[in-house]
């Protein structure tokens, strides 16, 4: 009776401080997937981390550039919702229920970034098809040009000998020299006026619209489509004009603005600085 009393106790001791084997094994188990799930987190954490970096140059940087607001943080950081956990029944568990909440919370920003670069990608393809049709280059190479004469503005016209408003820049050319359209955009005119002799009009879009006087003759005729830098006449001296030369000038909303804004794509920024200062040079 007494042995019984004490082996009992004895029994129990050794059970609670000595697990059986198949215990040891599960615990060691348990304690190593306890370690790999913690360094999982870890890695998610840090994913987390990457992607917030991520997002914040799409806002300050991808987003700024193409005038797009930065979207709101609200947005970006707002939970999931609604959905069925994927943890169930297992949100007793901190450490399963915190990596659970954290993978959705990175599900939901990487469906917000996804959306930005595709709103990314909209702007981009309008802010490209804006760029080509901006008149950007000469309409007469810079190695066929002879003389750039700085007319824009009032000048004393060399015809009718009085001050009148020059609405462009002339450029003189030798005959046939080719005259390249300065950007994208749709012929809307290419016809014969008395004073501006064979002239095409060009209309790119978004407010811009560039025409080209006195020409010899025509490449293109109205209603074609035409590419920056493709030639659309050659140097002549129709029209109201003494010598050959392509009277040139750049509208934007219907208000005449001086062409040599326009031509930064051909010049080093110091020939732009020179030109802009040089005194008007008579044609
Ligand atoms: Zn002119």
């Amino acid at each position: 009776m007494l042995g019984f009393v004490i082996a009992v106790p004895g029994v129990d001791w050794y059970i609670k401080k000595y697990h059986s084997l198949q215990e040891q094994q599960l615990l060691l188990e348990n304690h190593r997937l306890t370690r790999q799930w913690n360094k999982t987190q870890q890695q998610l954490q840090l994913l987390s981390t990457q992607l917030d970096s991520l997002n914040w140059k799409d806002d300050h940087h991808y987003r700024a550039l193409l005038d797009l607001p930065p979207l709101p943080a609200e947005m970006r950081e707002a939970g999931v919702g609604g959905s069925k956990r994927a943890d169930e029944g297992n949100e007793n568990i901190p450490l399963i229920s915190g990596s659970f909440e954290l993978l959705n919370k990175l599900n939901h920003k990487l469906t917000v970034a996804l959306q930005s670069f595709e709103q990314i990608e909209e702007a981009t393809h309008k802010k490209n098809q804006m760029l080509a049709t901006r008149p950007a280059i000469q309409p007469i190479n810079n190695r066929d040009l002879t003389t750039l004469h700085l007319t824009f503005g009032t000048r004393l016209h060399p015809i009718f000998n009085s001050y009148m408003d020059h609405k462009g820049l002339d450029l003189s050319a030798r005959f046939g020299t080719p005259v390249y359209s300065t950007a994208d955009g749709r012929v809307s005119m290419a016809y014969h006026s008395g004073s501006y002799g064979n002239v095409v009009f060009i209309d790119h879009g978004f407010g811009f619209e560039t025409r080209y006087a006195h020409l010899q003759k025509f490449a293109v005729k109205a209603g074609n489509f035409v590419k920056r830098g493709e030639v659309i006449g050659y140097v002549g001296n129709t029209g109201i004009s003494v010598a050959p030369h392509l009277h040139y000038e750049v509208y934007f909303q219907d208000k005449a603005v001086n062409p040599i804004h326009f031509f930064q794509r051909d010049l080093k920024p110091s020939e732009y600085q020179k030109i802009i200062q040089s005194p008007i040079s008579k044609p």
